[in-house]
């Protein structure tokens, strides 16, 4: 027990931690390229701030937030994704005033109680970007297709992008009356919790994975039958700018997205390797949001990605990352009165930006160099008292085996003719 993570939750070990840095330099590298700066926001906030931005009726808010109250009784939430806590800060620190377009990202670890499963945790980590300022499809298209080029860059493939409206307050009510006209005939035959959104949010239904009640959402109403024209032309027009720049998607009109501020477009990029929880992203457009907040009506568009399911999906897919070079050079000691020697060295090699190690558990030669090859050193400094008399070590080219005497003071420079 003590020596055990909490359920749902993942130690990132040493030997993982280069996909973990190829993946947020190259999302954050992407993301800049587009325009969105990053923002880093508390792990925690006020309760209230998801019960508002998600929404009542959603999964996240009724089963999944880790809540919990501090020493004076206020209630805290471990965030459980990541836009309603930009919204709060753009609206905190008034970010629109400056710009009437903010573009904004963020990388983080996010929580909810889920039973955990492959591709589903209790901690994991998202990277996401949030547009907030502009109601035109054309920043939905930008967004989409920043989304899709961090998977690119990546050298995912085969993803599928799959793009539906979600209506707005003027058109959904409609669509909600359509949806509860064509379950509630059928309302014995959905699952309990469905039971429950069909009084709630019959939307939320669509969102459901059982089978049996994929089997009852497949034959109901489309809301495209729906949209009002403002939406139909939203919709088309987003259309318009994903085909001319040369992204394909598949529209689904089941696709509802799990957050109650979403209008308009809704969107998901799913990886087939993936089985189960396929989804590695997805977002759309919340213009209801910023307001619900307490700010004033302002159109915003953002999308999330789940990243322990992309480096899921790298792995399945055979993709390789470039890893860590590894320890430059090993200083080794004869002796154990050489190691404020071997430690001083050690930092000017390591303040010359060259990676250096040596021994901390005052072992024999022998088993030092067994230390510097296991670490597959290029190269090993030898300390010996004779020389270092003379103001000199033996550097050892572990690659061919070659020794030779070389002077203290050259060290650096001959490293840096090894490595610049
Ligand atoms: P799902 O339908 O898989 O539950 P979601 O709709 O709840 O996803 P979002 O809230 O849109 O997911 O989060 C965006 C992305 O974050 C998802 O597409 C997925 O890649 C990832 N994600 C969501 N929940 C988890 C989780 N519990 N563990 C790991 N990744 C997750
Ligand atoms: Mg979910």
């Amino acid at each position: 027990m003590l020596a055990k993570v909490p359920k749902g939750t993942n130690d990132i070990l040493p030997e993982q931690i280069d996909c973990w840095y190829y993946l947020e330099n190259k999302t954050r590298e992407v993301l800049q390229n587009y325009g969105y700066r990053e923002i880093r926001t508390p792990a925690f906030e006020h309760t209230e701030l998801f019960v508002r931005g998600i929404g009542e009726t959603t999964d996240i808010v009724q089963k999944e937030m880790f809540t919990f109250q501090d020493r004076k009784g206020r209630s805290l939430t471990l965030r459980p994704e990541g836009t309603a806590p930009v919204v709060r800060a753009y609206l905190e620190h008034n970010l629109g005033r400056e710009n009437p377009l903010s573009k904004l990202f963020y990388i983080g670890s996010m929580f909810r109680c889920e039973k955990p499963q492959a591709g589903r945790y209790r901690q994991f980590n998202q990277f996401g970007a949030e547009a907030i300022g502009s109601p035109l499809p054309v920043i939905d298209a930008e967004i989409i297709a920043a989304a899709l080029s961090i998977y690119k860059q990546l050298g995912l493939t085969d993803l599928k992008l799959m793009l539906n409206s979600v209506g707005c307050r003027k058109c959904r009510p409609q669509y909600l009356k359509a949806l509860k006209d064509y379950f509630g005939e059928k309302r014995e035959m959905l699952c309990v919790d469905c039971r429950q959104r069909y009084e709630q949010n019959p939307l939320r239904i669509l969102d459901c994975k059982k089978e049996k009640c994929q089997l009852v959402i497949k034959k109901c109403p489309s809301i495209f039958e729906y949209l009002c024209e403002d939406c139909a032309n939203h919709f088309n027009t987003l259309r318009n700018c994903l085909d001319n720049i040369g992204i394909t998607y598949q529209i689904n009109p089941l696709l509802v997205r799990g957050l109650d501020y979403y209008t308009k477009t809704a969107f998901e990029i799913v990886a087939e390797e993936l089985g189960a929880q396929n989804a590695v992203g997805g977002g759309g457009r919340y213009d209801y949001l910023v307001e619900e907040l307490g700010g004033k009506s302002t159109p915003a568009v953002g999308f999330a990605a789940g990243m322990e399911r992309i480096l899921e999906t790298m792995l399945k897919q055979g993709i390789r990352i470039p890893v860590w070079d590894g320890i430059r050079v090993f200083i080794a000691v004869t002796s154990q009165e050489q190691v404020v020697t071997a430690l001083s060295i050690a930092n000017q090699i390591r303040e010359k930006g060259i990676s250096a190690e040596m021994d901390f558990l005052g072992k024999s030669l022998k088993s030092q160099m067994r230390t510097a090859n296991k670490l597959q050193v290029p190269y090993v400094l030898i300390l010996g008292s004779e020389e270092l008399k003379e103001n000199k070590v033996t550097i050892k080219d572990m690659v061919n085996g070659v020794q030779e005497e070389i002077s203290l003071n050259d060290i650096l420079a001959y490293l840096k003719k090894a490595y610049f």
